[in-house]
């Protein structure tokens, strides 16, 4: 721990001893974009009342960041279309300042971060991740179904200028970017930004079956190793995703597959809705609810006991299962309503 941070609270610890240390916490559950894996074309968001308030965004990361959370990764939904969002990441950023805090990021698709990736690196934002699944406009427009590409490029470039690192993170998506894996690991390690490819998962209904979208990255890696020399790379962050090295292009690659592999023994992290919902596993169900003991009182003290009494209570670990039929959804809320 920093030597400017508070006095030590005891730091949150799960039943399995895991230290829950990291928090991805959504800001919003809208988007200005319909990715055909994350979201249904029409789809219902939360009514305003539901939706925590900055201030109230602010109380809930700072009780978590006393319990001892050294990250937080802001996302959504898109976070950067919160009206006023740079007001949250200019009030976290004391915790930066004071040690309490190890790193502020955010997960975006991009689209706004021509506007805004000057005031992200002010706030002390240092690495962002990027969502991107095509490098072909058309394509794209597909994909995200309102996309614009250029737009995101522009942001992309934005970012890179601003000085902040940037991972790009792509869904791999059967019949649709398969046939392109090597082309986005050339053009991210040639811009000198770090690529991880995760599996769909089956998150929330969307209109098409998952097993038409699932592909397994041991396929992928497959394709991947006719044009790269991958290595497995000593870098570990601590998350979920494995590493290589591309002999080729000297950057770092990354998989994430929730379906054919298990990462849960070495999970450090929660995640928060934007209605204020903590959730303590991606894939199951359970949930507390902090926005009753955030609006109940002024105070925190009832916020951080329903905190840690939720974190008495995470899961083991998760079991997705995509099978071609009876599986359509395992948890029945969509990526962009948990925060990815
Ligand atoms: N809108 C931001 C973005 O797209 O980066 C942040 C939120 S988005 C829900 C976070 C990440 O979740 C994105 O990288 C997206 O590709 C991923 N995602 C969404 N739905 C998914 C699903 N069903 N399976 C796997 N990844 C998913
Ligand atoms: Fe929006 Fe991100 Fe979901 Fe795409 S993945 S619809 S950009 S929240």
């Amino acid at each position: 721990m920093s030597a400017h941070a508070p006095v030590a609270v005891p730091a949150l610890v799960d039943p399995f001893g895991r230290a829950i240390s990291y928090v991805r916490v959504s800001v919003t559950d809208r988007c200005d974009f319909r990715c055909v894996y994350c979201m249904s074309e029409d789809m219902t968001f939360l009514p305003k009342p539901d939706i925590l308030s900055l201030e109230e965004l602010d109380r809930l990361c700072s009780a978590f960041i006393r319990l001892g959370t050294r990250k937080l990764r802001v996302t959504g939904g898109e976070p950067l279309v919160r009206r006023g969002i740079m007001t949250l990441f200019g009030s976290l950023s004391r915790h930066l300042d004071s040690g309490a805090l190890d790193e502020l990021t955010l997960t975006t698709n991009g689209s706004q971060l021509a506007r805004f990736a000057a005031e992200l690196a002010d706030c002390g934002v240092k690495r962002i991740n990027v969502s991107l699944d095509t490098l072909d406009p058309d394509k794209f427009r597909a994909v995200t179904r309102w996309g614009d590409f250029d737009k995101v490029m522009a942001g992309i470039d934005a970012a890179q200028a601003a000085g902040l690192k940037i991972k790009i993170n792509t869904v791999a998506l059967k019949g649709f970017n398969d046939g392109e894996a090597s082309d986005l690991v050339a053009w991210a390690h040639g811009r000198g930004f770090e690529l991880t490819f995760i599996e769909v998962m089956p998150l929330g209904a969307v209109e098409r079956e998952r097993f038409e979208q699932f592909l397994p990255l041991t396929e992928l890696r497959a394709a991947l190793e006719r044009r790269f020399t991958l290595s497995p790379s000593r870098h570990a962050s601590g998350g979920p995703a494995r590493y290589y090295d591309v002999a080729e292009t000297g950057g770092r690659l990354g998989f994430i597959t929730p379906l054919s592999h298990n990462f849960c023994e070495s999970c450090n992290r929660v995640r928060v809705t934007c209605a204020g919902r903590l959730y303590l596993c991606l894939g199951r169900e359970d949930s507390a609810d902090l926005r009753t003991p955030l609006r109940r009182s002024e105070g925190d003290e009832a916020l951080e006991a329903a905190i840690r009494a939720a974190i008495a209570r995470k899961p083991k670990g998760h079991d997705f299962v995509i099978a071609r039929e009876g599986s359509h959804a395992s948890t029945s809320r969509h990526m962009s309503a948990t925060g990815g």
